[in-house]
């Protein structure tokens, strides 16, 4: 009977050391869990701390830029207006330049009474060309003068006397014709500007301020190169003293390459209500067909009224309305 109960005390003894032991050992366990977090958590406040001073840092640079786009800013009105000026005043020399060195354009201008007989002014873009003494030839039979808008040909650039010493009237229109190029940026624009104008003058000595731009004032292909470029461009070649002309009657010998002789003439016929009619064609070498149908263009114009004029900075400005 003792035997069993000191037994019995031995395996209730042993239990309960199992059980102490069980109970230090979770102990343990969770007093070591609970410093780790204590050290992530001083881990995570440190981060915090440091991404803090990295926002102040920031912040104190985005206020530093601000206030130097800002100077930026002032620094270009003030530039921009300085630029106006002597814009302006590039304008009253180049005019006083022009009035002094008037461009040798053989023709008088002439004079339309107000509600009388519409001025047509025929036009050729692109040239010269293999056709502009075919051109030139067919204007002599019919006594008609016109406005040729040339660029740089290379060797056709010899036409460009020609032109000029049969009485028509030489204007620019571009070097290099690459939209990509002129209309990248307003410096190329006018750098190209410049050197046709030179071209013309080297040519034929005469220094001409009546311009076309290439796809016209309204294209809409410069906005792939540069947005805003055509409302800068109208403006500033006017404040340099340039007369720029678009049409206000198209041959549609651009809509391809030798469009069909009809077509040409029955466009040409479709004529604006305004008095001048300035008639858009091309003098290139994929423009066999304009040329065959111009006689009939000049007779049909006669016989509808018309008489013909060459551009002048007296012409009525025909602009198209700008797009980009
Ligand atoms: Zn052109």
């Amino acid at each position: 009977m003792k035997n069993i109960d000191v037994k019995k005390s031995k395996g209730i003894i042993a239990v309960l050391c199992f059980l102490l032991i069980v109970l230090i050992a979770l102990s343990a366990v969770l007093v070591r869990s609970n410093l780790r977090y204590k050290r992530t958590d001083r881990n995570f406040n440190a981060e915090i701390s440091s991404y803090k001073d990295v926002i102040d840092q920031k912040g104190k640079e985005l206020e530093s830029y601000s206030k130097r786009a800002s100077d930026y800013e002032s620094e270009r009105n003030a530039l921009n207006s300085k630029i106006d000026d002597l814009n302006k005043q590039i304008s009253i020399k180049r005019e006083q330049q022009a009035q002094a060195t008037a461009p040798v354009s053989a023709t008088p201008q002439p004079v339309t009474p107000a509600g009388e007989a519409k001025t047509v002014y025929l036009t050729f873009d692109d040239g010269p060309s293999p056709h502009t003494p075919a051109i030139l030839q067919i204007l002599d039979q019919y006594g008609v003068k016109a406005t040729f808008f040339v660029k740089d040909n290379g060797s056709y650039n010899a036409y460009m006397k020609d032109i000029v010493t049969r009485g028509h009237v030489i204007a620019l229109h571009s070097q290099t014709h690459n939209y990509s190029y002129i209309y990248s940026s307003d410096e190329a624009f006018y750098s190209d500007m410049k050197n046709i104008s030179d071209i013309v003058f080297q040519q034929t000595g005469v220094r001409t301020n009546i311009m076309r731009f290439p796809g016209g004032s309204s294209n809409t292909v410069s906005k792939k190169y540069n947005a805003g470029i055509m409302s800068r461009l109208t403006k500033g070649v006017t404040n340099m003293g340039y007369y720029y002309y678009d049409w206000n009657c198209d041959s549609t010998d651009a809509s391809g390459n030798n469009v069909p002789v009809e077509k040409l003439v029955s466009s040409c016929m479709r004529m604006p209500s305004s008095n001048t009619v300035i008639v858009l064609m091309h003098d290139t070498n994929a423009k066999a067909t304009t040329v065959q149908a111009l006689p009939q263009i000049i007779e049909n114009y006669r016989n509808a009224g018309c008489q013909f004029g060459v551009i002048s900075p007296q012409t009525p400005a025909v602009h198209h309305s700008v797009n980009n």
